[in-house]
């Protein structure tokens, strides 16, 4: 069997493990210190998961090495063993109740424990937050519910540990209750259970404590029991590709089906590249095949027709599919040494899904113990802080809000080559239409918007030796139109495409370019159904007719209206003498050229090409303005076909 990618997971059993019984993925949360290991040590111990005679050889090697006992060895020793067993990083139980299975999700005190908890491994349906009773809440405690609420772990119980160096007094275990339960309540995090436990004596961990008669609730295990299997079965079907194999002359496309399920026969559709093809097969490694497997499971499946699918690619009933975009908002939890800064990019994970992304904006910045927002713009957020902010992928990627599903909707940065935050993903929504919406956006036709609108649309190209004057004619004549109901707009350089052309200056190749650009847009709104009035000052044949060009290229009626002005002599300055340049050699008033050496100033000075076989000529000598526009109007009426009316201007 050959992996088809460089990325090489070498098949285990593991790899299309099955899971049989019902398993709970939990978490276990805190300050430093405050008991956390020696919790895990007294669970294992106190349901007897542990093998046979494991907890007395540790006893009697901590004599032996005149160590004291701490319960937190029990864990270190559970986890070393299986540590060096694990090949691939399947869920693997560490203790069991009369109910089900419990994986603890890392260990407590691991470095990179926070990191995990943000990472794809670690969706837990509950967890557990432990405070100790004689230090009370701390930074940590805060941070780490702030966590809890972030990644939507809402079946939490907070566990009061250490009871018996408070005297197993109610007062202090209240006291905690009150201050820390008001904090999750701003957080809307809604806490199961409030346990008082004195884990280093099992007390209320999995047996009630004769200490706390005064507490009537339930103790941790039960607790545990309590909690819901939130796998996510029932939700749309997720399975991200993690490799492609070829064995024999099959090719198995291997995973882990994140959420929903799926069947032989079944259509998928993969994303994000929107290719469709029918399950053949589902296949597990060292088991016989099975005709489903559902959220949890790692299978390998094959298609019936060979369709491009590569690692990262995410499958899905078509029904239902992902959202597929380049542009998302999350919540991040940043744990780097550097601050994360807006614009810089970094390596974001997504599943199986790996991709540079920049981050475009940072929106607010929370500091995750005070809950304190930032209230003005940062460019940065720093270790510990979570911030909400805009990420722009290179390409577009294949995700889901977090709220929506939560294993498709959680992601991690990479910096360099350290993992520096995770976060969660809100209100993405679609930013490139798959293949068949495309197909739907082009049904809108030329001939629906032109039927809905009453006319075509169209460029009216407007020239004239004097700009400010065929401006002042443009927007009579979209006056005009639009008191007839119609969908007209004046386009002109200076205020419309001010910002599009800021980048622009004087040069003859930098107005050729203005001009371009207002050939492009006029034939869009064209495109949209608009009459684009365009009183541009275009001097250039060679411009008007590039804009020509540009529209009829899309089939879009293009009108050129040549407006004759009589042409006042042009006022010409070099130094300090002024002189005039008669009527026709020059004058376009509007050109203000300004050269750089300060004692040579030139007003008007570039040669206008009056068009040679324009659309339309209108006579500003001989007629007037209102004049001009009725006979613009009865053009359009031919070449646009409006419904002939009363002209009101
Ligand atoms: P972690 O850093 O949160 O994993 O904390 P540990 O489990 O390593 O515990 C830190 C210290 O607190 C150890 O010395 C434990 O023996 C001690 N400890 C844990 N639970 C209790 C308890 O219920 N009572 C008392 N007195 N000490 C405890």
């Amino acid at each position: 069997m050959q992996p088809e990618q460089s990325v090489i997971v070498t098949p285990t059993t593991e790899l299309f493990d099955v899971q049989t019984q019902e398993q709970l993925r939990i978490v276990i949360v805190g300050h430093v210190d405050h008991g956390k290991s020696t919790l895990v040590g007294r669970l294992l111990h106190d349901t007897h998961s542990l093998p046979e005679g494991r907890y007395q050889q540790i006893q009697e090697a901590c004599r032996r090495r005149g160590v004291k006992f701490e319960w937190a060895f029990l864990m270190d020793a559970f986890q070393s063993e299986r540590d060096q067993n694990i090949t691939i990083d399947t869920a693997q139980t560490w203790f069991r109740t009369d109910k089900r299975q419990y994986v603890i999700i890392d260990a407590p005190g691991h470095h990179e424990f926070l990191k995990n908890m943000v990472t794809g491994a670690a969706g837990a349906e509950a967890a557990f937050l432990v405070i100790a009773a004689d230090e009370g809440v701390q930074e940590q405690s805060r941070q780490h519910g702030y966590l809890l609420s972030l990644l939507g772990i809402d079946q939490v119980a907070v566990l009061v540990n250490k009871m018996d160096l408070v005297e197993y007094q109610q007062e202090a275990f209240a006291r905690i209750e009150k201050e820390y339960g008001s904090f999750l309540n701003q957080l809307r995090v809604q806490v199961r259970f409030f346990i008082p436990i004195a884990a280093r004596h099992g007390a209320n961990i999995a047996a009630r404590s004769p200490y706390m008669p005064w507490y009537e609730g339930l103790t941790a295990v039960e607790a545990l029991d309590q909690c819901e299997d939130t796998r996510d079965v029932e939700l749309p079907l997720r399975f991200p590709i993690q490799d492609i194999y070829r064995f024999d002359d099959r090719r198995i496309l291997a995973g882990r089906v994140e959420s929903g399920n799926l069947r032989v026969g079944d259509k998928l559709t993969f994303w994000p590249r929107n290719k469709t093809s029918v399950v053949r097969s589902i296949e597990r490694w060292s088991a016989p095949r099975k005709e489903s497997a559902q959220a949890g499971e790692s299978v390998g499946i094959t298609l019936s027709e060979q369709i491009f699918v590569e690692r990262g690619h995410v499958a899905s009933h078509p029904e239902n599919p992902p959202v597929v975009t380049d542009r998302f908002r999350a919540r991040l939890f940043w744990l780097g040494r550097a601050p994360l800064t807006g614009g810089a990019r970094y390596k974001l994970k997504l599943a199986t899904q790996e991709i540079e992304c920049e981050i475009e904006a940072i929106e607010k910045v929370i500091n995750t113990t005070t809950l304190e927002v930032a209230t003005t713009k940062r460019g940065e957020i720093h270790r510990g802080e979570v911030a909400e902010l805009t990420v722009h992928t290179k390409y577009p990627i294949s995700l889901d809000n977090y709220s929506r599903i939560a294993a498709t909707g959680r992601f991690v940065l990479v910096d360099a080559t350290e993992l520096s935050g995770g976060g969660i993903i809100h209100d993405a929504i679609y930013s490139v239409p798959s293949d068949l919406t495309v197909k739907s956006l082009t049904n809108v036709t030329r001939e629906q918007r032109h039927f809905r609108n009453g006319h075509k649309g169209g460029v009216i190209w407007l020239t004239a030796h004097s700009q400010p004057e065929v401006l002042v004619l443009a927007r009579q004549l979209e006056r005009a139109l639009f008191n007839r109901g119609m969908a007209a707009m004046v386009l002109d350089e200076k205020t419309a495409l001010a910002s599009l052309n800021s980048d622009l200056g004087f040069s003859a190749g930098d107005r050729a370019e203005g001009m371009r650009r207002l050939g492009e847009i006029a034939r869009m709104f064209a495109q949209a159904g608009f009459i684009a009035l365009t009183p541009a000052a275009s001097p250039y044949r060679a411009d008007r007719q590039r804009a020509r060009r540009i529209a009829l290229r899309d089939g879009c009626e293009f009108i050129e209206v040549f407006v004759r002005i009589p042409v006042p002599s042009a006022q010409c300055s070099v130094g300090s003498s002024q002189f005039s340049v008669p009527s026709g050699q020059l004058a376009v008033p509007s050109f203000q050229l300004s050269v750089s050496s300060s004692d040579f100033a030139v007003v008007g000075s570039t040669d206008y090409e009056p068009p040679r076989s324009p659309d339309l000529t209108v006579d500003h000598e001989k007629s007037s303005v209102e004049a001009s526009i009725t006979q613009i109007i009865d053009a359009l009426i031919e070449r646009l076909q409006l419904p002939p009316a009363d002209y009101a201007i």
